[in-house]
């Protein structure tokens, strides 16, 4: 489809068009158009920008990935057609692993959706063997790779689904979400959910990350400090205000 540059919702569109391309390649599943559906309406809210609630979660989430020893980024297939070259350039950054999990897990989606960060320059990717299991959900979204989120004691968790993000944390994980949806069970019970859009939230992150490199005390402080609850409250007010 030809979608004219002066279009007030070009990028939006564009980004549609990429989807569902992307779920005809089988990256994408087509239930994640409905996720990156629930994600624009409260992106709109949002004003579709970052706000200072959210400059301050990338700021934590950045030192938290800084202070790890393991630290891991999980990418599905939304999160890989949306912003695949930021994730793997964030994950160089840091430097932390990545690896690909799935909410509809089959061995052939899993090796398109490695495929396609490969063709963006991934290396060592994980996921193809998951060994282990994470308890107390679905076995077939449980499995995880023993090297990868297993091990791990950050895990960054771009748009993830909140029974695994609970599984996530009672596996003593430090569990970092970026969530458009200040409501989710995921950004309700993470350590850092950063309310903003994963293309925006992605290059803040690691430019955080490069600016924080250096600066063990000021890590050390915004760890301290961040208060989760009371982010996503900040976010939830900016949401209200601005459909008031
Ligand atoms: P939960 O399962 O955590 O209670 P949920 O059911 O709303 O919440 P899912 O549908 O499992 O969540 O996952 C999709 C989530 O990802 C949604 O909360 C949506 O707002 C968010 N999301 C979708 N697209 C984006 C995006 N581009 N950037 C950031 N967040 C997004
Ligand atoms: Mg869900």
């Amino acid at each position: 489809m030809e979608i004219s540059r002066d279009h007030p919702r070009y990028r939006s569109l564009i980004v549609r068009e990429r989807m569902s391309e992307l779920v005809r390649q089988g990256v994408v599943a087509p239930t994640g158009l409905i996720a990156h559906g629930r994600g624009e309406a409260f992106d709109y809210m949002l004003g579709e920008r970052t706000t200072e609630t959210a400059a301050e979660a990338e700021r934590a989430a950045a030192a938290f990935l800084l202070e790890a020893k393991r630290p891991v980024i999980t990418i599905n297939g939304n999160a890989a057609g949306l912003c695949g070259e930021g994730l793997l350039s964030l994950a160089r950054a840091v430097p932390a692993k990545v690896e690909v999990n799935l909410f509809h897990r089959s061995p052939e989606r899993v090796e398109k959706v490695i495929a396609y960060l490969e063709g963006l320059g991934g290396k060592d990717i994980l996921g193809r063997e998951q060994g282990s299991k994470l308890e107390g959900i679905a076995s077939d979204r449980a499995m995880c790779c023993t090297e990868g989120i297993y091990s791990a004691d950050v895990v960054l968790i771009p748009l993830e689904d909140g029974d695994r993000a609970a599984a996530l944390e009672r596996a003593g994980k430090t569990v970092l979400a970026i969530d458009l949806n200040p409501l989710s069970r995921t950004a309700a019970g993470s350590r850092v959910a950063v309310v903003d859009e994963l293309t925006r939230a992605v290059p803040n992150i690691e430019r955080a990350v490069r600016e924080l490199r250096d600066r063990r005390d000021e890590r050390k402080r915004l760890i301290m400090e961040f208060d989760n609850a009371e982010n996503l409250r900040r976010s939830r007010e900016e949401m209200c205000r601005a459909l008031r």
